[in-house]
Parts: C-alpha cells; structure tokens; sequence
C-alpha cells in the first residue's frame, strides 16, 4: 500500500516530474512545496496526514508559507508470471525452521508449502551439522 499526497498535482504532473516512473510511484519525500519547492515530509505522528479527503494545512519549514494538502491512498498491484500454476516447475527452497525436523519446502513462485522427501530431508539435517 502506498500512501500519496496531492495537491492540485495531477497524475500526469507526477509523470512528467519524474516521480512517476514505471508506472510506479518514487518519491524519497512526500511532496515538494508548492511555493519554493522544497521537498516537504508529513508528520505522521498519531497518523496525521493519513486521513483521505480531508484538507490538511501544514507550513513550510524552508520558505514558511502556509498550504494544503489532501491525501489519498492507492493499491499497487504487482502481477507475477507463476509457471508453476501453468503445468512448470515449482521452485523449492527449504524454510529454514526449528527444530530441524519441522523443516517444509516452500515454492519461491507460488508460495505452496509442502513436506521435505527423505532425500532433501536427510540434505537438509546435513547441512545444519
Ligand atoms: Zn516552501
Ligand atoms: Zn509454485
């Protein structure tokens, strides 16, 4: 979940100022100043600035000037290819457990969880010596 502040900054804007790259949101800060352009950080102490539709006001540490502020929150969503799911190949590896005889074997891809085979056990409690 990402959490993004607006203010009279459309989509596009964030595009061409390079915030938007990837279709992605990178902002180290949470947004610039609309007068000076300093880059501005919301205290989120206590949640402030997290409430959506709600017209915050906040100042300036750099020029002093005072703004607004709205906040809205979107899901990003991040499809993954999962050839495992597709008649491929799970890809194994050992959660690292304790003790050892608790050991399973997740699939990287698809999260699927399952019992070590004698072999990969006996590999497993080898390792661990
Ligand atoms: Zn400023
Ligand atoms: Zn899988």
């Amino acid at each position: 979940m990402k959490v993004m502040h607006r203010y009279a900054m459309s989509w596009n804007a964030l595009v061409w100022s390079g915030a938007i790259t990837d279709g992605r949101l990178k902002m180290s800060h949470d947004f610039d100043c609309p007068y000076c352009e300093a880059p501005f950080e919301v205290c989120h102490d206590d949640g402030h600035g997290y409430e959506e539709g709600v017209l915050h006001h906040d100042h300036c540490r750099s020029c002093g000037k005072h703004f607004t502020f709205t906040t809205s929150i979107s899901f990003y969503f991040e499809p993954e290819k999962a050839d495992c799911l597709n008649d491929g190949q799970h890809i194994w590896k050992t959660r690292r457990t304790y003790p050892v005889e608790f050991t399973r074997m997740k699939c990287q891809t698809c999260g699927e969880e399952r019992h070590p085979t004698t072999e990969e056990m006996a590999a497993v409690v080898a390792a661990r010596r």
